[in-house]
C-alpha cells in the first residue's frame, strides 16, 4: 500500500521555493485516497543552531503554513520530528549501516558548508542517515521533494537495500522520490545557479510566503536578469539562468508550461514580465499568508494539532521500530 512521507524544516521563513517543491503538492496527494504523513522536522533544523523561541516560532509557522497550504490535519498525520521517538532511534541503527564515503558525497553538505567543513555540526554531516530514518521508520513509498532532495531520497533507498541486504530480510520497501511538475527547482532571486533557501542570509534573494504585496512587488522588480527579451521557446533560455527562474516561476504558480508562458510573453522585455509575474505571485500567496497569520494566532491550537499527530504517528512508527531492532539483535 502507497504511503507518502515528507518533511520540512523550520529553520527560517518559508520561501515559494518550499511552496512550489514541495507543500503545494502535499494537499493534492492527500486527496487520491492515500495515506499522506508530513512532518515539521525540528531535529533536522537544530544541525544549524537555532534560537530555541525562534524555533518554536517556526515549528508552528510551518505546521500552520502546511495547513493554509491545503494540508487537512485530519485526513493527514502532521506533527513534530521530535515528539516521536522513532526518528532519533532508527537514525542511530541506519548510521551504524550507511558508510562514510556515501556521506561525503552528499552534494547539500558540501553546499552548506562551504569550506568551514569542519565548524560545521556533526548532525549536518549525518543529516541524510536521520532523512533515511524518517523515510523508512514509516515505510514509506513514496516522498514527494524538490530536486535538491534527490541524492537524499537515492540515498535512503540504498540504506534501506543495505539493510534488508545485511540482515538478509526484505523489511524496509525502496522508497521512490516523487519529484515532477514546474517548480520542483525554484533559484535564487540574486544568482540564477544557487537554489532559492529559507537559509539563504539574504532575504532579498527569495520571495518568504509572508512577505506583503509590496515586498514581493519589489524583490521581482530588483531580481537579476539579463538585458534581453524573453524568447519564444524554452530552448532560449538554457543559457540565461535568471531569466529562465522567473519564467519557471510563472509556470509554476499559474500551473501552466513553460511554452505556455512564452507563447503569451515571447519577445516581450523583463520590464512588461515582471510586473505580471508580481501581480501573479501576489494574488496566489495573500490568502496563504493571512491564513498563516489566522492560525498563528491560536498557538495552543496548533500544538495541540502537532501532539495529536504526533500520536497517530507513533502509533506507525514504534510497532516498525520494534521490529527493526529485534532484526538487529536487540533483546527486549
Ligand atoms: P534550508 O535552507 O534550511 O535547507 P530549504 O529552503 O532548503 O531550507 P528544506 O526544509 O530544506 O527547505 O526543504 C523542504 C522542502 O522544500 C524539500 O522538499 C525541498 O526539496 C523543497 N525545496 C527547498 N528549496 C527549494 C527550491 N528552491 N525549489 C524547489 N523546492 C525546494
Ligand atoms: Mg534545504
Amino acid at each position: 500500500t502507497p504511503r507518502v512521507f515528507s518533511g520540512i524544516q523550520p529553520s527560517g521563513n518559508l520561501t515559494l521555493g518550499n511552496y512550489l517543491g514541495a507543500l503545494r503538492r502535499f494537499g493534492k496527494m492527500q486527496d487520491d485516497g492515500i495515506e499522506t504523513i508530513y512532518c515539521v522536522v525540528d531535529m533536522h533544523a537544530i544541525t544549524v543552531w537555532q534560537d530555541p523561541a525562534a524555533l518554536r516560532n517556526q515549528t508552528r509557522e510551518l505546521a500552520a503554513a502546511y495547513i493554509a497550504c491545503g494540508l487537512d490535519p485530519q485526513k493527514s498525520i502532521l506533527f513534530n520530528q521530535s515528539q516521536v521517538p522513532a526518528h532519533a532511534e532508527l537514525a542511530w541503527i541506519l548510521n551504524c549501516v550507511v558508510r562514510i564515503g556515501w556521506m561525503s558525497r552528499m552534494t547539500q553538505f558540501k553546499d552548506k558548508a562551504g569550506k568551514n567543513a569542519e565548524k560545521m555540526s556533526l548532525g549536518l554531516y549525518v543529516y541524510p542517515a536521520l532523512m533515511a530514518a524518517d523515510i523508512l521508520t514509516y515505510k514509506a513509498t513514496h516522498v514527494p521533494v524538490g530536486e535538491d532532495q534527490k541524492q537524499h531520497v537515492e540515498l535512503t533507498r540504498d540504506v534501506a537495500a543495505k539493510f534488508n541486504h545485511d540482515y538478509g530480510v526484505d523489511f524496509f520497501p525502496i522508497p521512490d522520490p516523487v519529484i515532477e511538475g514546474t517548480g520542483t527547482r525554484v533559484m535564487s532571486l540574486r544568482d540564477g545557479n544557487k537554489k532559492m533557501s529559507k537559509s539563504d542570509p539574504s532575504d532579498k534573494s527569495r520571495i518568504n510566503l509572508i512577505d506583503d504585496a509590496d515586498t514581493i512587488a519589489a524583490k521581482i522588480r530588483k531580481a537579476k536578469t539579463d538585458p534581453d527579451a524573453l524568447p519564444s521557446e524554452a530552448a532560449g533560455l538554457a543559457d540565461r539562468p535568471e531569466a529562465r527562474n522567473l519564467v519557471n516561476i510563472y509556470a509554476g504558480l499559474a500551473d501552466i508550461s513553460v511554452d505556455d508562458v512564452l507563447r503569451e510573453f515571447g519577445g516581450q522585455q523583463f520590464g512588461a514580465f515582471k510586473p505580471a509575474l508580481a501581480d501573479l505571485a501576489v494574488n496566489h500567496m495573500a490568502p496563504i499568508s493571512s491564513e498563516i497569520a489566522r492560525l498563528l494566532a491560536q498557538p495552543d491550537e496548533i500544538d495541540r494539532i502537532l501532539a495529536n499527530g504526533a500520536e497517530r504517528a507513533d502509533a506507525i512508527a514504534a510497532p516498525i521500530l520494534a521490529e527493526a531492532k529485534q532484526i538487529v539483535g536487540f533483546i527486549k
